[in-house]
């Protein structure tokens, strides 16, 4: 299989400016500004845990697989250089289908790596009887000290989402933007972000993440939590609020931005909204350790972090 596929590859991967050399040698080489750090990350995605093939098929698969690691990219405040494709597909059906679900497979990302300037620059491809597996690296660069880290927040930042929280099983986890020209827009404005992780487990799990790495706590207030229209339409009761705020903190697969910023500078963001999604503020860092939430009534409770545990 690996050699038609190959000829396919080349045939369907159109050249891009940062990369010298891509698919076809034993290596690729990419060029480098002095001026950039590189970053680099990495995820596998598994038939029966990341996506249900039969389900959703090649294509989507092959999508959220490069997806996920462009928006790893996004939460490093990156821009997207290229990205190294490795699958194992399965022979039990024969080696024409695994043929046709690597094709889908590589038709299905192709238009998110051209929609973001990424480049598909390498990979290997491979054949057994076990379920698809996919494995992505993506390499992304950032100019030197400005990546956003997890550990950076501070008491008194501001925690500011972008777009809306739960109920991403309905479909936005297949098909979800990841949101580098969010992060790449908010680069170019020069913004301080003091600390920034995008939302794969669960939005109170990842929060708590950023306040481990910075060694700080956060305060939410449910209230403000951006929920998206699939985690409301979970509840069967119009009011009932604290079933759609629970899949809100807790559902993971956003994929959207938690971003910790200095309180002048989120007073900015929030007023102009430079941004083509919602920034809202939902709560801030704490220098108390562990997560709160902060009732209407101004009562404080404690709050679990809660989500996807791998
Ligand atoms: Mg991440």
């Amino acid at each position: 299989m690996e050699l038609p596929f190959l000829h396919w590859l080349r045939e369907n991967i159109p050249p891009a400016p940062n990369v010298a050399l891509g698919i076809g040698d034993d290596a690729a080489l990419l060029n480098q500004q002095s001026s950039q750090q590189t970053v680099v990350t990495s995820d596998m995605l598994m038939d029966g845990t990341d996506f249900i093939l039969q389900d959703c098929g090649a294509a989507a698969a092959g999508r959220k697989a490069l997806a996920v690691n462009l928006s790893d990219l996004a939460a490093m405040g990156a821009k997207p250089v290229a990205a190294f494709v490795s699958i194992a597909v399965s022979k039990r059906f024969g080696e024409e289908a695994a043929l046709t679900v690597a094709k889908q497979l590589f038709a299905g990302l192709l238009p998110l790596a051209a929609e973001f300037e990424c480049a598909i620059a390498g990979g290997d491809t491979n054949s057994w009887n076990g379920p698809l597996v996919i494995s992505v690296t993506a390499i992304g660069e950032v100019p030197v000290g400005r990546a956003w880290l997890r550990s950076g927040a501070q008491p008194g930042d501001a925690i500011l989402v972008t777009g809306t929280f739960g109920g991403s099983i309905k479909w936005k986890h297949l098909d979800f933007t990841p949101r580098v020209r969010e992060a790449l827009r908010l680069q170019s404005l020069a913004t301080e972000v003091h600390a920034a992780i995008d939302v794969s487990d669960g939005l109170s799990l990842d929060l708590s993440r950023i306040c481990a790495a910075s060694g700080c706590g956060a305060r939410v207030e449910l209230e403000r939590i951006p929920l998206s229209l699939e985690a409301v339409e979970y509840c069967k009761n119009e009011d009932d609020f604290a079933a759609a705020t629970e899949h809100g903190l807790s559902d993971g697969e956003d994929f959207e931005l938690i971003l910790a910023v200095p309180p002048h500078e989120a007073e900015r963001l929030l007023r102009d909204q430079p941004l083509d999604i919602p920034l809202t503020q939902i709560g801030w860092f704490t220098a108390e350790p562990g997560l709160t939430q902060q009732l209407p009534s101004g009562e404080v409770l404690p709050l679990q972090p809660r989500g996807y545990e791998h």
